[in-house]
């Protein structure tokens, strides 16, 4: 009979795809074994030709669906050993240079069946589980991933939870984290003060009335301790705001199902694929009005909503009628809680009840978060689900370790042709997120047994994140490469599409520490493997009061157009006389003012100018504010930025907007042309490149319409316009970049210009 050797690389680890093999194998009287390699898994099948054929169609068709297949090859054995039946095999030695950590995975239809029905042995029990779905990454301890490695140790199986471990045929076959109301986890209700009220069934019971009553509940959840409330109610938003400190930053919304989902938003086939995938992330999806409490997403036309992913969150807003705002138990910009006692302390004030569980979380892991455009997933944020997904790297380079910028923060370590990004950290400005950062550098080294030979960090002198990789080069006599924020931006994009070629990159953002001494953000860079050349960026303008900047638009506004066109009237409307005075002094005396080219920057000046925002509530609010203004035009005119010797000089765009602005042109149409004109100055920087690929990135291609319209201009003028999809463009990236830029660099020249 024919043999087959069949090799299927991609993400089929830790998702139960071996014993779904085995059983494949089994339904159609084939021999031969399965084992796991570094890359995915190596079977060999022997049968009736038609089994064997309808076998390779089951491996693309029926796979379990977390499995993610990227390539399967085949071919027919000549030699022809005997298997008497099929086995799984151990894995092969290679295996061990190459570990990988399985991502959480989202509750599986099936055992979601299960929980529903009355008699089955996990009717109703929180912490159900399967090969297919539950807890991975936030529960690993170490590696390899046995339970007695993660926060499960302390639950021994039940016979009957160790007798389906044990069957091949079983759905829980070989999955560590299962679970059963004998052996596994409980949960309990208690108060602020940690006292029992209500333990099962009858804690998420009294969790629903609490909710219904408006009061905010934390509740432990998959990668840490979260925050609800009814998402129905503007009291109980409003009361969450104000506990949190959290003013007008958009929320998310959990929905029971995909029908309630439909009904507060619009979600097309694709989005409601991926929001019902094993991953199941946060979308922004267009909202529909009238569902949810208008201070949810207050002047957003979009609303990040979800589904339960875990089992506790399916019975809970099973037990309601409506969405639940669903946020991570956190203060302001610190990370998420994860143990009991700080999660009483911290949020002790916020929340009036808490959901708890006695299953440890043993790293914080957030939500993702992403928006679905062209029919394909952007990652702004990537956490659960994603996380610590491996991405390959066909690089034959040193091991390295890169700790990445300083807002929304990430590291990646580099090792064995591939990259592997930790999930979001948060920003380093506290003790809390500091620590954090370091424990997820022990967690990388530990679980992939890896010796960096090379460290990278960004260039700013002053992140944290430098700080720490400077600490550790010294500490262990290793090279540290410092990479510029922007390149660091572009080359992530780089790694993710694995492309080699010289491109333009239009990195777009903030801020990031310039070697020149002026903050950069509007920059165009030449890439060419782990080099950069600076082709040009924008006209640089005093930022007076420095980060304070980023808080308040409108110094953005008055520094440019003291710049550009020297006329302290044109923002002085949007100070008073006494907050002026000192300003005009520092811009005098060119004190606390440093220069900046940063495009979000530009984009605070021109919303506080067209009269759309003086203060942010939270980082590139403005700059939302003014994309969202500028969807609703349909004017078809646009500012002229002059492109000059690479340097994009912006006074034309600013007195031309100041002339709309006395004529009382609206400010949506004013809003419109703002983003015409950046996507001009694209088309201007590409051309004057003459490279075909364009690379989009930096935290201003979050925006939407920004992306949309470049993307338009510069294919339709031949341009091959790059973006990163599953890596965020924003901060989150930078880390990734970093440690493509230093495996590659060879140890002696200068990296850019
Ligand atoms: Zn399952
Ligand atoms: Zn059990
Ligand atoms: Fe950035």
């Amino acid at each position: 009979m024919p043999r087959l050797s069949i090799e299927i690389q991609g993400v089929v680890q830790g998702v139960g795809f071996r014993p779904f093999v085995y059983r494949a194998a089994l339904a159609r009287n084939l021999t031969g074994w399965v084992r796991n390699r570094p890359d995915g898994v190596e079977i060999e099948v022997q049968g009736e030709n038609a089994a064997l054929e309808d076998f390779l169609r089951a491996m693309r068709d029926e796979k379990p669906a977390p499995a993610r297949i990227h390539a399967i090859c085949s071919h027919t054995i000549k030699d022809l050993p005997a298997d008497s039946a099929f086995a799984i095999l151990a894995s092969g030695a290679s295996e061990t240079t190459r570990p990988s950590v399985p991502a959480d995975l989202a509750l599986c239809a099936d055992c979601k069946a299960e929980m529903d029905t009355p008699g089955e042995r996990r009717y109703r029990y929180p912490f159900t589980n399967c090969t297919y779905c539950g807890p991975r990454y936030s529960i690993i301890a170490d590696l390899p991933y046995d339970r007695p490695r993660t926060a499960m140790r302390a639950f021994p199986l039940c016979e009957a939870c160790e007798a389906q471990y044990r069957d091949p045929s079983d759905r829980r076959f070989h999955a560590q984290p299962i679970a059963c109301p004998v052996c596994g986890p409980r949960v309990s209700l208690r108060d602020a003060n940690g006292v029992l009220r209500a333990e099962g069934d009858a804690a998420l019971r009294e969790a629903a009335v609490d909710l219904l009553a408006g009061r905010v509940l934390a509740m432990k959840g998959l990668g840490g301790y979260q925050l609800l409330v009814d998402a129905t109610s503007d009291s109980a938003v409003a009361l969450l705001r104000e506990r949190k400190h959290r003013e007008e930053k958009p929320f998310a919304v959990m929905f029971l199902d995909l029908d309630s989902l439909s009904r507060a938003c619009e979600v097309s086939d694709a989005e409601a694929a991926i929001l019902q995938s094993a991953e199941a992330p946060i979308l922004l999806l267009k909202c529909r009005g009238g569902v949810i409490a208008k201070n949810i997403a207050p002047g957003n036309p979009s609303l990040g909503a979800f589904l339960p992913y875990t089992p506790l969150h399916e019975l809970l807003l099973g037990l309601l009628d409506r969405p639940l705002v669903c946020t991570s138990g956190n203060l302001s910009d610190e990370p998420m809680c994860i143990n009991d006692d700080e999660a009483f302390e911290r949020l002790g004030d916020v929340a009036d009840a808490f959901l708890v569980h006695n299953r440890p979380v043993l790293r914080p892991v957030d939500d993702s978060v992403g928006r679905v455009e062209g029919g394909a997933l952007h990652l702004l944020r990537r956490a659960r689900g994603f996380a610590p997904l491996p991405l390959s790297v066909p690089l034959d380079a040193p091991v390295v370790l890169a700790f990445g910028g300083h807002m929304k923060s990430t590291i990646t370590l580099l090792t064995g042709g591939q990259a592997v990004v930790s999930q979001h950290l948060g920003d380093l400005d506290s003790p809390q997120g500091i620590a954090l950062l370091s424990r997820t550098v022990k967690d990388f080294l530990n679980f992939f047994q890896a010796a960096p030979a090379r460290l990278a960090c960004d260039l700013h002198p002053d992140y944290a994140s430098t700080r720490m990789a400077e600490r550790m080069a010294k500490a262990r006599g290793l090279n540290l490469v410092r990479v510029q924020h922007h390149h660091a931006h572009v080359a992530a994009c780089l790694a993710e599409l694995d492309l080699q070629e010289p491109v333009l990159g239009l990195a777009w953002d903030g801020s990031g520490y310039g070697p020149d001494g002026t903050v950069w953000g509007g920059e165009a860079l030449l890439v060419e493997g782990p080099r950069f050349s600076r082709f040009g960026h924008l006209r640089t303008f005093p930022l007076p009061g420095g980060e304070r900047a980023v808080k308040e638009p409108r110094r953005s506004a008055l520094g440019l157009c003291w710049e550009l066109v020297h006329d302290e009237a044109a923002a002085a409307d949007l100070f008073s006389t006494t907050e002026l005075r000192p300003l005009h002094r520092m811009l005098e005396l060119g004190l606390r003012s440093p220069r900046t080219s940063s495009i979000g920057r530009l984009f605070d000046a021109v919303a506080a100018l067209v009269g759309i925002r003086v203060g942010a509530g939270f980082e590139g609010q403005a700059a939302m504010a003014l994309e969202f203004a500028a969807a609703e035009s349909n004017d078809d005119g646009a500012y002229r930025i002059a492109l000059e010797g690479g340097i994009a000089d912006t006074s034309p765009l600013l007195e031309e907007l100041l002339a709309d602005r006395r004529q009382g042109t609206d400010s949506a149409t004013m809003a419109r042309r703002f983003h015409t004109a950046l996507a001009d100055l694209a088309l201007a920087f590409a051309e004057s490149a003459g490279r075909e690929d364009v690379i989009l990135t930096g935290g201003c291609f979050q925006n939407q319409l920004l992306a949309a319209l470049c993307t338009e201009k510069l294919s339709g003028r031949g341009f091959r316009v790059r973006r990163p999809a599953l890596y965020p463009p924003n901060d989150g990236g930078i880390s990734l970049g970093q440690a493509w830029v230093a495996a590659q660099w060879d140890g002696q020249s200068d990296l850019g210009v």
